[in-house]
């Protein structure tokens, strides 16, 4: 499958994780749109938050885990931060592996 989060998230293609578990991988956005900008991305080809959420407790949990390690690790738990999922074309979505956008850093804009 030509899916470049499938690709970062099997290692084919070469990227510096900045946290990992058993279902997800967490890595820098290529294009950043504040001081920290994450994706958490599924190991697995997820297309949406429908089918993720056919997966185990233990998935869920893990994912919230690892959000709590990264912003810690960013150092901003205590400042703050917003976490995004762009679902279909009105979002913009741009690729089609579910993965969750970490940003903080600074203050944030209103949504929409
Ligand atoms: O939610 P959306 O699909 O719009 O976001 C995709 C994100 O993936 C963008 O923020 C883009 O910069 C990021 N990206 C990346 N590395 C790539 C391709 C896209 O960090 N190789």
């Amino acid at each position: 499958m030509d899916c470049i989060f499938c690709k970062i998230a099997s290692g084919e293609i070469k990227s510096s994780f900045v946290g990992e578990n058993d279902w997800f991988v967490a890595f820098d956005d290529i294009n950043p749109v504040a001081p920290t900008h994450v994706l958490v991305v599924p190991r697995k080809h997820v297309k949406s938050l429908e089918e993720l959420a056919k997966y185990d407790t233990e998935c869920m949990r893990s994912f919230f885990e690892l959000v709590e390690q990264i912003v810690e690790l960013k150092g901003i738990k205590t400042s703050g931060y917003r976490l995004i999922v762009n679902q279909g074309s009105d979002s913009g979505q741009e690729v089609e592996h579910l993965h969750f956008h970490i940003l903080g850093g600074r203050k944030l804009g209103r949504l929409g």
